[in-house]
């Protein structure tokens, strides 16, 4: 990750949230070369059914999980933020515990991923708290599963059109964005925090609670411009964006994500949640 060493030489202020995102970055590459581009069967009625409701397209049984490399996957994520101090000991001994248990991890990572995508009309609505999930274990089961979703995120975005999606959460998985980017043309797309897949969002409406009063959206940007931060006065969350209307390079979320925790700090400052 050429880019993230270039972005640790300017800014050595982030090198250890630089240094974890190297290893994370490149331990799911590892992981997602040797998963199988998965055959998802989309029948188009269903699929319309599922955008009108605002359900995502990924059903668990779709996710091409083989159980010993997500075992191995979900023990180096929490070995890499433990290492980090993004883990406390308690929470990383927990979730270590969990993946060594081979009756309990498949129903948990089943259950967890039914409560947050909401893909199931027989299941109470998408909702991240439905899951009692942990903080911590939500974030690392969310990078654990990441190279495995990705892989369906790519599998859909080659057969089929998700341009009618008008919702501010993951059209593939259903979780929340968690970065954007602002198109030459002054589209905004949304990049899912869970899959990375990536849709259109109109650029003044709040993807968290559909606020689209601009008088109730703050934003504000980088000196460069290179990035901007839209936050919302209803809800109170924020996303920050790669404003590629004044860059020399596409966005790189992995690279961008990080290069704004500086934003991240701004936005708290003034009272807004991530
Ligand atoms: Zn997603
Ligand atoms: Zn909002």
């Amino acid at each position: 990750m050429i880019e993230l060493k270039q972005l640790r030489a300017a800014q050595p202020e982030l090198a250890s949230a630089i240094d974890m995102q190297i290893e994370l970055v490149d331990m799911q590459r590892r992981v997602q070369s040797r998963v199988p581009l998965p055959w998802i069967q989309v029948d188009p009625e269903w699929q319309k059914a599922q955008q009108t409701a605002g359900r995502p397209l990924v059903r668990f049984k779709d996710i091409p999980l083989e159980w010993s490399d997500f075992r191995l996957t979900l023990r180096q994520t929490a070995d890499i933020l433990h290492r980090f101090d993004a883990l406390e000991r308690a929470d990383y001994d927990r979730i270590v515990a969990l993946g060594r248990d081979g009756n309990a991890l498949e129903p948990a990572v089943a259950a967890w991923y039914e409560a947050t995508s909401g893909v199931d009309a027989a299941t109470s609505s998408r909702s991240r708290a439905a899951s009692d999930a942990t903080a911590a274990l939500d974030q690392v089961l969310v990078l654990a599963l990441r190279p495995f979703l990705a892989r369906c995120a790519e599998a859909l975005a080659q057969r089929v059109d998700l341009g009618g999606w008008s919702h501010g959460h993951c059209p593939v998985c259903g979780w929340e964005p968690d970065f954007a980017v602002i198109t030459p043309s002054a589209d905004r797309r949304l990049f899912c925090g869970r899959c990375v897949a990536q849709w259109s969002f109109p650029s003044l409406t709040c993807p968290f609670c559909a606020n689209d009063d601009r008088a109730l959206i703050t934003s504000f940007a980088t000196r460069d411009g290179r990035y901007r931060v839209s936050a919302c006065d209803v809800c109170r969350r924020y996303i920050k964006a790669y404003d590629a209307r004044r860059a020399q390079r596409p966005v790189m979320v992995a690279v961008d994500s990080i290069a704004t925790l500086p934003l991240d700090a701004a936005a708290m400052q003034r009272g807004y949640v991530g």
